[in-house]
């Protein structure tokens, strides 16, 4: 039977949410409605959300070398761990043929991607390529070449890094043979444009927004949106205020160097309790949200009009990088709020490119590379 929704509700296909950190590391339970995420099944439910990437991250402050690597696992282990205690409500899905079935049959459609390769841990070309060939069989559709930290694959957005390696366009090669998406979110220009180089059809940004409306790294810049989407690949907008704005951007950064010092007495007493000191650091982080501006859910709206203008109404996704933001635009606080950017979304762009930007234009991509696999 398919399910009644189906029918009348487009797709809604989120490329980026971090919230099985908060699984693993406090125990959430995503069957109920929680108050401390902004991820939960019940709340994916209401919000028509039919299929979510969820990232594997380990943070570079805490997770090195092999520990980075076990740390990947355990998240990956969490999540299938939620798969197999609700496989009415939600399946892992490795295909747009998965995707499409959960979707039909009201499960949330759960995809496994990978937010930084030193995720995979260090070690020789033959070491990383078998790691990541372990992901890949237990669904990873998409691998982020970098987080905020150059690594030994490619250079960051923010740390001043160049752009691949030698290693690092192995492993490019190695996903355009399995079918995974290469994610340049996070990554430097000069990496993004090195991938461009290597692959066509394969490359997404799955949670970074327009540099010429908010003028931070993290952000795309025009020539590069436009060479995404010239190549079949999709751009997916951030809800991260500081990505959204450069006044909220101006105020978060100057929140976190007033707490410099902070950081440093937490890390120091905190020394031998990692869980402790993680959850010092959080609520540290939430302290440097506030006086921000909020930023309201139009400013979302404005990013994905230019997005679609410049890279094109096919390149064009949503990355909200829920539960791995502090803040949210004004209007956006959840997964329930999708059908609330849906009415924004239809009042600027014809209903055809809207269920693009929602979801179907990912669905594309993960398909394309499915066949050139
Ligand atoms: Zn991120």
């Amino acid at each position: 039977m398919v399910a009644s929704h189906v029918i009348d509700r487009p797709l809604v296909f989120d490329a980026h949410c971090d919230v099985v950190q908060a699984l693993c590391d406090r125990g959430v339970d995503l069957a109920r409605r929680q108050r401390a995420t902004h991820f939960d099944l019940p709340r994916a439910r209401a919000g028509g959300l039919g299929a979510q990437f969820f990232a594997l991250f380990a943070d570079p402050a805490h997770y090195r070398g092999a520990a980075a690597w076990r740390r990947t696992q355990q998240m990956l282990a969490a999540l299938e761990a939620v798969a197999a205690r609700h496989p009415d409500r939600l399946a892992l899905a490795r295909s747009a043929a998965e995707i499409r079935a959960s979707w039909s049959q009201g499960r949330l459609a759960a995809l496994v991607g990978l937010e930084g390769a030193h995720g995979l841990g260090s070690g020789d070309e033959r070491r990383v390529l078998a790691r990541f060939g372990r992901l890949v069989r237990h669904g990873l559709r998409y691998l982020g070449l970098t987080w905020n930290n150059s690594n030994a694959l490619a250079g960051a957005a923010v740390d001043g890094g160049g752009g691949l390696t030698a290693l690092g366009r192995r492993v490019v090669r190695a996903c355009q043979c399995q079918g995974v998406l290469i994610d340049v979110s996070h990554s430097s220009d000069r990496t993004a444009w090195d991938v461009l180089a290597l692959v066509r059809g394969q490359i997404i940004a799955s949670h970074s927004n327009a540099r010429a409306l908010c003028d931070v790294p993290r952000n795309l810049p025009d020539d590069l949106l436009r060479a995404i989407g010239r190549q079949g690949g999709v751009v997916c907008a951030n809800f991260y205020p500081g990505f959204l704005d450069e006044r909220a951007f101006g105020r978060i950064a100057q929140n976190l160097r007033a707490c410099a010092q902070k950081t440093r007495e937490i890390e120091e007493r905190y020394q031998d309790a990692p869980s402790r000191r993680m959850e010092a650091e959080r609520r540290l982080a939430l302290t440097t949200m506030r006086n921000v501006p909020r930023v309201p859910l139009s400013r979302v709206v404005e990013h994905i009009h230019h997005l679609v203008r410049v890279a094109g109404e096919h390149a064009v996704g949503i990355g909200s990088d829920f539960d791995g933001i502090l803040l949210t635009p004004k209007g956006l606080d959840d997964v329930s709020a999708f059908p609330r950017l849906e009415r924004a979304l239809a009042r600027r762009l014809p209903e055809s490119v809207v269920r693009g930007v929602l979801g179907q234009n990912l669905l594309r991509v993960v398909e394309q590379a499915e066949s050139v696999a």
